[in-house]
Order: structure tokens, then C-alpha cells, then sequence
């Protein structure tokens, strides 16, 4: 150690990296640095109602300094990490503003919290006609392509065309996909119902596909049924057993184990499937010559330090416990606090346990008065889960403001059955006729 405070620095001011750097906010004998290549804490539980149009991105968002303005021993830096010594104790950084350069963050202590990212199950060629939920960009880029669509379809003329502006597909039955198919069919059913004069919204078609046997898998089989009668009365047809084989920019092809090849006509895909850790996790594990596993996640020891590296803590979508737990908040945020306790207890010379998951629950929403919850055996199922889910989510908000903002926007919702941030926003995608305009 260099001088005579201890240097944390935490990487990642995501769910796990927050948590930590908060925590660590009240040890005055430490200096903490949080680093981040967005200058925002984004919520990403509630990702899905800014792609729909329910909530508008500083919502969901909270800038990281001013998280921080009062703690004046934790330093927030806005840069991208690329590298790790781990011997000479430093990280390489590119900051995100001003000139590009290469500089370095020295530590004493790191908590690595990069989080994770979609994965596309080796096709990243789809990534262009069917884009995920994880950043604000994306989010944004979602919003600008189900609203769109329906402007699409407006001008089509021909039926065959109308359909398939008309058709929305959403890939993966987990939570993400679910919440997305069942908002899309409220802004089908609801929202947009009596907005337009050549089509009829209520007749778009929406299809959740699942690979696997049953949407919402880590939920008990009977809260799947149900969400899926709840996503059918929304208009949602869900398609389980269903791979997702190919697809481009008008079209989404599944193969059933057990039948033959559905081709089916879209101009908008959502990709909720398959999560894989941030790739920081491999340059790490290499650094420190450790393992990760089929996800990309690092193995680390039973306080979360990387093998061989007591200094080194990776947490949340990129760490990978020997119990293993669903990559969610509430582990990364659980893990983050139990970091920040070790670092202060080895500080006072204290003993350090093992990290225990305390496992909650789980809970998901499927639209409005509609979700399921299972809490340890207790099944809550439509307006009561749904209530409850609205609680938990607006409790662990970040922003006293957003968290105002976003109740009275759901209020506003629920009586109206209306949307706030119905903006259609970014660059139109490029077509033939359109190039020709510009050039
Ligand atoms: C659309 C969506 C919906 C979800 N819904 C739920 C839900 O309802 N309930 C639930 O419990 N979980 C949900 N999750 C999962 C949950 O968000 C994650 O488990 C959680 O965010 C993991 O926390 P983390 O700290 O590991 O990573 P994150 O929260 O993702 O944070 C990672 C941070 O690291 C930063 N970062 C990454 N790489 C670098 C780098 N090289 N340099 C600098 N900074 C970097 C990122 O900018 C980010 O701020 C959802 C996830 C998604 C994508």
C-alpha cells in the first residue's frame, strides 16, 4: 500500500458496484474512487417501460456525482476500464470525455462490478435487426422502432407489408421478454387504440418465443401458466419449445424440435435472450490467470476475492459463486454491501465470513394489475402482485425525485392507460430512397 489512506476503487456504478462504493462512502479512512464509463446509475428493472414509451430515461437514471456530491471521500471518474496489472496494482482507463488517452488508476483495493451484457448465441449479426435492452441507446432505439412500426403501417399499401410493420416478435421467455411482449400488447390494446385511421392497432400481432419448455423457467411451472394467460389476454401468443434460428431485418425464422421451420414476417425484433458476463470478466480472469465459466463469468473464492488475489473482489453478473445464483439485482446489490463490510472489517484486523445469498423472492410483471410473485412458497398472482411490484421497485429506486416522478407517471397510467414518452427520437433507419436524399 502507497501512502497512508487505503485506495478502493470500484469498478462499475451499476446495481453491485453502487452498493459497494455507498457503503464504503461511510469508512472516512478510506478513499474511494468509482469508476464508469456512463455517468449515470441506470435502473435497469424498469429498462423496458423507457423502450415502450412508459417512463422517460431520466427516470430510470441518476447521475453518479450527484449520488455522491456529499460523500467527499468517494471520487466518481468517467472512464472506460480496458486493462488490469494486477501486479503493480493499476488499472488502464480511456476517459469518455475530452481527447482520447490512455492513463491508469492505481488501487489498493479493486472491486470489480462490470455487469453483463447480451449475448446473441454466437449470431452478433442479428444484433443489427433485433436490438437488446441493456443500454440507454438501445432503449431508445427499441422506443424508436415499436412506435415506428405503426407509422409503418399506416402508410403501407400493400396488406402483405401492413402485416408485417403489424407483427412485433420478442426473443426469450424470462422476465424482460415477458414485461416487454405484455407492454406491447397494452400499446397495441390500449394505448394507441383510437390513434390512428388506416389501421387498427388492436389487430397487431405479438409473439413472445421461448427455446425452452415454459416462459418466466426460475419461476414455479403454475406462475408460468398463469403469466401466459395473462400475456394471451393482452393479445401476446406465446410460442414455447420455439429456437430462434435466423433472422434479418423482415423476417424471424424458429425451428420446433418437433416440426418443421416458422418462418414469420417482422420489421421489429426485441432480443431478450441469453445474458453472458462483460467481457472485462475473461481480461481479468487472464490477468490473474483464473477461470470463467460457460456464461463468462469469473470463479471466484467464497468472499468474492479473485483466486490468488485477496485484493481483487469481482461481484454481480460477473462473479460466479460456487452456489450458484440468478444474475439479478438484488445478488449484485447483496454482494456489493458484503465487499464493502470485508474491506472495512480487514481494515480493523476482523475476521471475514463467506458471502450467503439471502434469497427474497422473485417477482415479475406481465402488464397493468397483472404480475406473479413467488416468495418462498406464497404464490401472489394479478393486481396484488402486480402492487406489490410496483412497491418493491419504486423502494429500491434510485432519487427521491424519480422515485416521485415515476409514481405519479404510473398513476397517470393506470387511469388513463396512457404513455408519457411516446417520442419517436435518433435516426430513421436507412433506406435506398432515403440515401439517395442525402447523397
Ligand atoms: C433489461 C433488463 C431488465 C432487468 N430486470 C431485472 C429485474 O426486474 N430484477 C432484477 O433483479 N434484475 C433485473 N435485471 C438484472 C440486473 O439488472 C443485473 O443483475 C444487475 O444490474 C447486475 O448488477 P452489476 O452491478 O453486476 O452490473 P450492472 O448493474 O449492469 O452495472 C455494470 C456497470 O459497469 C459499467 N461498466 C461496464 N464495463 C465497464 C468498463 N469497461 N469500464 C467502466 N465501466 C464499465 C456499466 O456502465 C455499468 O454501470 C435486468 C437486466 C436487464 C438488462
Amino acid at each position: 500500500m502507497t501512502g497512508l489512506r487505503h485506495r478502493v476503487v470500484v469498478l462499475g456504478g451499476g446495481f453491485g458496484g453502487l452498493q459497494a462504493a455507498l457503503k464504503l462512502s461511510h469508512a472516512a479512512n478510506l478513499d474511494v474512487t468509482l469508476v464508469d464509463r456512463r455517468n449515470f446509475h441506470l435502473f435497469q428493472p424498469l429498462a423496458y417501460q423507457v423502450a415502450t414509451g412508459a417512463l422517460s430515461p431520466a427516470e430510470v437514471a441518476y447521475p453518479l456525482r450527484a449520488i455522491f456530491k456529499r460523500e467527499l471521500n468517494v471520487r466518481v471518474v468517467l472512464a472506460e476500464v480496458t486493462g488490469f496489472d494486477l501486479g503493480a496494482r493499476r488499472l488502464a482507463i480511456e476517459p469518455m470525455a475530452g481527447e482520447p488517452q490512455h492513463r491508469t488508476l492505481d488501487y489498493d483495493t479493486l472491486v470489480v462490478a462490470g455487469g453483463s451484457q447480451y449475448s446473441y448465441f454466437g449470431h452478433e449479426e442479428w444484433a443489427a435487426a433485433a436490438p437488446e435492452l441493456k443500454s440507454m441507446e438501445s432503449l431508445l432505439d427499441t422506443r424508436r422502432r415499436i412506435l415506428s412500426a405503426f407509422e409503418a403501417a399506416e402508410l403501407a399499401t400493400e396488406t402483405s407489408e401492413r402485416a408485417e410493420w403489424l407483427t412485433f416478435v420478442i426473443v426469450g421467455g424470462g422476465p424482460t421478454g415477458v414485461e416487454m411482449a405484455g407492454q406491447i400488447g397494452e400499446i397495441a390494446r390500449d394505448t394507441l387504440r383510437r390513434d390512428f385511421r388506416t389501421i387498427d392497432p388492436t389487430s397487431a400481432r405479438i409473439i413472445l418465443a421461448e427455446a425452452g419448455e415454459r416462459i418466466l423457467a426460475t419461476f414455479p411451472a403454475s406462475l408460468s401458466r398463469r403469466a401466459e394467460r395473462d400475456l394471451a389476454e393482452l393479445g401476446v401468443t406465446t410460442l414455447t419449445r420455439h429456437p430462434v434460428v435466423d433472422l434479418d431485418a423482415t423476417s424471424v425464422t424458429m425451428h420446433p424440435a418437433d416440426g418443421e421451420r416458422l418462418p414469420i414476417g417482422t420489421r421489429t425484433v426485441i432480443w431478450a435472450a441469453g445474458v453472458t458476463a462483460s467481457p472485462l470478466a475473461r481480461v481479468l480472469a487472464d490477468a490473474a490467470s483464473a477461470k470463467v465459466d460457460a456464461a463468462g463469468r469469473l470463479l471466484v473464492e467464497p468472499d468474492l476475492t479473485v483466486p490468488g488475489h485477496p485484493e481483487v473482489f469481482v461481484i454481480g453478473d460477473m462473479a460466479r459463486v460456487d452456489v450458484p445464483v440468478l444474475g439479478v439485482a438484488p445478488v449484485a446489490m447483496q454482494e456489493g454491501r458484503y465487499v464493502a463490510r470485508v474491506i472495512m472489517e480487514r481494515q480493523r484486523g476482523e475476521p471475514v465470513r463467506a458471502f450467503r445469498y439471502l434469497d427474497k423472492g422473485n417477482v415479475a410483471t406481465i402488464g397493468r394489475g397483472r404480475a406473479v410473485a413467488d416468495l418462498h412458497g406464497i404464490h401472489l398472482t394479478g393486481l396484488v402482485a402486480w402492487v406489490f411490484w410496483l412497491a418493491l421497485h419504486l423502494w429500491y429506486l434510485v432519487g427521491f425525485q424519480n422515485r416521485v416522478l415515476v409514481f405519479i407517471r404510473w398513476i397517470f397510467s393506470f387511469v388513463t392507460r396512457g404513455r408519457g414518452a411516446r417520442l419517436i427520437t435518433g435516426e430513421p433507419e436507412p433506406t435506398a430512397d432515403r440515401q439517395l436524399e442525402r447523397t
